[in-house]
């Protein structure tokens, strides 16, 4: 991932702020416009007229035209891929941004001109209404076509180049393998192998929970509650880093080693939802599915998906989940029973044992591979996805 730590002077701090404020203020009209909508009623603006009444804003408000038309054009794009995501139920809808809260703009149209390296270690980026803003230089970059600003809870600020990653050459052998989102574990393949994002470690969550007491009897509005409520920020800053490392290597890692990766076809909105019922189970294991579903989340599975894509184009295949975590990958007998715990699955039928995770992740890799699993009702697997880089789709940061 091409993302770098940004290193504004106060001054240019002070203007990346107001340039956030913008994109805040664009989005949340965006929102509200849209809540205002119900069914039955002429629909709600779109890109194009949500673009026309910004211009109109800009005229009437001395400080909506002070900043970047850019940027505050993108906050309405970007409102609007994340209604197309909503619509496409791979997420949930977009709500109100608080200031301070995962803050952050986007600049498009990026020329090659407006990035330079300055030193072995410097780079500079140049931000349209703020000038030239160095970064930390750490890695190799590529020519980026848009970027994102952001600011994370810890006060730090980066930049995001959106490049598509070179595709990563296959082995070129045919092998297969399927990939199952697990709990206990981040993503279990169908070789064995069982993948975790690294947690924080026992030091770093016992310094948490330390922090958490003293944040708990902290006086409002004190200095000390302040520095307590940063260094929670720092900690859980560096956790969302770790994630997206990991998330980097592990695509990376797959597209080289096999030339179909399949996933299943899980969107993580419908399983938010199905936390109050499933299609296999209404309404059992409420309190179990809330903490898988926080599971899902915190390990950045979506992401996984969208990034093996990115570097695998055209071997990534999505495949409707339902049964294989029920289903034995040896005599595909399906009974919820085989399925004995969180980790383990045992056939009722023939007594075939495997990992719970590993068995689905192997009905997976079967699937695509067409020996479909032999599911009630006969499902059909989903189509290859992601044949090209979609480059509008592409999010960072
Ligand atoms: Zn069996």
């Amino acid at each position: 991932m091409s993302r770098y730590r940004l290193q504004p002077s106060p001054a240019q701090e002070a203007a990346l702020l107001e340039h956030c404020g913008h994109a805040r203020y664009v989005w949340n009209l965006a929102v509200e416009q849209h809540a205002h909508w119900q069914r039955g009623r002429a629909s709600a603006p779109g890109f194009a007229e949500q673009c026309r009444q910004l211009t109109e804003a800009r005229a009437a408000c001395a400080w909506l035209a002070a900043g970047s038309v850019i940027v505050q054009q993108q906050a309405l794009k970007d409102f609007h891929q994340a209604m197309a995501n909503f619509f496409g139920q791979t997420h949930q809808r977009p709500t109100w941004r608080r200031r301070g809260r995962r803050e952050g703009f986007r600049i498009v149209a990026v020329k090659a001109s407006e990035v330079r390296r300055v030193s072995r270690k410097v780079g500079e980026v140049r931000i349209p209404k703020v000038g030239w803003v160095r970064f930390r230089w750490s890695r190799p970059m590529q020519q980026a076509k848009s970027f994102r600003v952001s600011r994370d809870a810890a006060g730090r600020w980066h930049v995001a180049f959106a490049v598509i990653p070179q595709p990563v050459p296959g082995p070129g052998t045919g092998a297969a393998v399927g990939v199952d989102r697990g709990v206990t574990v981040s993503a279990a393949l169908s070789t064995g192998e069982l993948l975790s994002v690294p947690p924080l470690s026992e030091a770093e969550k016992k310094r948490l929970v330390r922090l958490q007491r003293t944040l708990a009897r902290a006086q409002r509005g004190s200095k000390r509650r302040g520095k307590v409520k940063a260094a929670i920020a720092r900690l859980k800053a560096r956790e969302g880093d770790r994630r997206r490392d990991w998330v980097e290597k592990t695509s990376t890692d797959l597209a080289r080693r096999f030339d179909v990766i399949t996933f299943e076809d899980l969107k993580i909105s419908n399983m938010t939802r199905s936390a109050k019922g499933t299609l296999e189970a209404p309404g059992t294991n409420v309190r179990q599915k809330a903490g898988l579903n926080q599971g899902i989340l915190a390990g950045g599975w979506g992401r996984l998906v969208t990034r093996t894509g990115h570097k695998a184009p055209g071997r990534v295949q999505l495949i409707d989940p339902r049964y294989t975590s029920q289903t034995c990958n040896v005599c595909k007998h399906i009974a919820r029973e085989s399925r004995k715990s969180q980790a383990l699955f045992l056939c009722v039928a023939c007594g075939h044992r495997d990992h719970a995770d590993v068995n689905a992740a192997k009905n997976l890799r079967d699937t695509a591979a067409g020996h479909a699993v032999a599911a009630r009702g006969g499902l059909p697997p989903g189509g290859p996805v992601n044949r090209e880089p979609q480059r509008d789709l592409l999010l960072v940061g």
